[in-house]
């Protein structure tokens, strides 16, 4: 309903003069000042994509760099090239752009966001969050065109939460004020929104989340890694507690676990994985936001390609306290002599934090 007011009021939106009133809403958000220049580039059409270059005689291919069919405006770039559409579609804000709605005029687009979001309480937050995945998509294609890194959807989808969350933080509000004021668009995807500061999430459908972790016991030399794979619905698929005889350092132990994690899934029907855990280095250079550190960078690569084996990979970092199955997993890896899979009758000592992670899903 919100959606046919916003198309009705982007009729009577005057396409000039307004650019003033969308820049000073642009500028009242709590966003990073880049991201705001960002936008500001955005909002003046002064982003060098591929046919802007080559309309200034620098570049002579005009096409997407992406999917190769399609000029790359702006417009195409930040919402209809293929994989732009699936980041907003597997963002928080379950975004699906009306053909009508385009960025050839950024003020009616700006405005029309306006009133999508005018009756939510946060309305605000969804803003925010707009301008991060616009900022997101445009890091992800520089990535693509200069270093040949390709970022799968939910991948950018998850960096643009990640940055935008790392900020908000960062404005000194009680986490739980952060929780509760995250985007929500409808009903159905507050429920998806609100869980990842403060609990874990169920992967979207179609995808299976691996969650991993690691623990050591180093005055005995010992360390364990720990993997659950879970539905989409919540439902544990595996267990799996794994003992090592060494005691690498706590990065290389948690990239270990994520290649753990996909060979264990490797020859599985599950073709759309999440891989979650809380080490931030580990995530980030998965994901290519930084080169891998010397001692992780080979196990990094593995993870890479095997990722090609799969029709959509994506390495989400979450907070330690998001991830306690897995960790209660590593842990009891200290105590065993082999790794162990469980896959039909889950132990009780882990079925205590999974209760908790799916509790509200699925209140007692
Ligand atoms: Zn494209």
């Amino acid at each position: 309903m919100e959606k046919h007011k916003a198309t009705r009021l982007l009729g009577e939106a005057s396409s000039s003069g307004n650019i003033h009133h969308v820049w000073k809403s642009i500028w009242g958000l709590h966003i990073k000042r880049k991201i705001q220049h960002f936008m500001w580039r955005c909002a003046h059409n002064i982003l060098p994509t591929n046919l802007a270059l080559c309309q200034r005689k620098v570049l002579a291919d005009p096409w997407c760099p992406r999917c190769g069919v399609e000029l790359e405006t702006l417009d195409h770039l930040l919402l209809r090239c293929p994989d732009s559409q699936l980041v907003w579609k597997c963002s928080p804000l379950r975004l699906e752009w009306p053909p009508h709605i385009t960025l050839d005029c950024f003020s009616e687009w700006w405005q029309y966001l306006e009133h999508l979001f005018a009756s939510l309480e946060h309305g605000d937050k969804n803003l925010q969050l707009v301008c991060y995945i616009c900022w997101a998509l445009w890091k992800s294609r520089n990535a693509w065109v200069f270093s040949q890194i390709r970022q799968l959807p939910p991948s950018i989808s998850s960096l643009a939460v990640a940055e935008w969350i790392e900020f908000s933080v960062a404005l000194d509000l009680p986490p739980r004020d952060q929780a509760s004021s995250l985007p929500s668009v409808s009903t159905a995807a507050l429920s998806h929104v609100s869980p990842p500061i403060t609990r874990w999430l169920c992967p979207p459908c179609g995808y299976i989340k691996l969650n991993v972790d690691a623990s050591t016991r180093e005055r005995a030399f010992r360390a364990g890694i720990g993997i659950v794979g879970r539905t989409s619905v919540g439902a544990i698929l595996f267990i799996k507690s794994i003992p090592l005889f060494t005691c690498p350092s706590p990065r290389v132990l948690e990239a270990l676990a994520v290649r753990e994690a996909l060979q264990q899934v490797l020859f599985g029907q599950h073709r759309n994985i999440i891989v979650e855990g809380d080490a931030k280095v580990v995530y980030q250079s998965l994901n290519g936001a930084m080169q891998p550190p010397q001692d992780i960078a080979v196990i990094v690569q593995d993870c890479r390609t095997l990722s090609l084996s799969f029709n959509s990979v994506c390495f989400s970092f979450v907070p330690r306290l998001c991830n306690g199955v897995a960790h209660d997993i590593a842990h009891h890896a200290l105590s065993i002599d082999e790794a162990r899979v469980w896959d039909v009758c889950f132990p009780s000592w882990c079925l205590h934090s999974h209760q908790s992670d799916i509790g509200s899903l699925y209140p007692l």
